[in-house]
């Protein structure tokens, strides 16, 4: 078995916040650059575990693949979780063959932070309020404010 491939990232503190991943080696755009790892779970399986409580903070290690199985990277997961937020990514979340995996939207040089957009999406209206429980602060000209998904209504 051949060993496995050093991460072309490394993980330290964020402008962001808390920690990042940052570039250690340059990635042409379309690098697939790590899976998005994590135990499976079933919807009724993450509500249970992270029961939606209002005006809380949220938990941003939860990845729905698809309307079957949440990825849960707080358990089982690997440095893909450090990936913060950006309003303007570098980096896009893929689902292939009901995994997800992290590849590069543009080309990305030595010591750019890894971020990607995380889009949340909330059973509830996005109204202000929602918004200001899940803030963005990753400093982008284009930065809505948030990390929630544009939503109609
Ligand atoms: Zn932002």
């Amino acid at each position: 078995m051949s060993p496995p491939e050093p991460l072309p990232f490394d993980v330290r503190p964020s402008p962001i916040q808390g920690l990042g991943a940052f570039a250690i080696r340059p990635m042409p755009a379309g690098t697939r650059i790590i899976e998005y790892a994590g135990e499976r779970l079933t919807p009724a399986q993450a509500d249970a575990r992270y029961p939606d409580v209002a005006g809380a903070r949220h938990h941003t290690f939860l990845f729905a693949i698809d309307d079957d199985v949440v990825v849960d990277a707080s358990v089982n997961g690997n440095e893909a979780r450090f990936l913060n937020h950006s309003c303007a990514p570098n980096c896009d979340v893929v689902v292939d063959e009901k995994r997800l995996w992290i590849e590069a939207l543009h080309d990305i040089e030595v010591g750019e932070e890894l971020v990607y957009d995380y889009a949340f999406v909330l059973e509830e209206r996005h109204t202000p309020a929602a918004k200001r429980r899940y803030p963005c602060a990753c400093g982008a000209i284009t930065c809505r404010g948030t990390i929630l998904a544009r939503k109609r209504g």
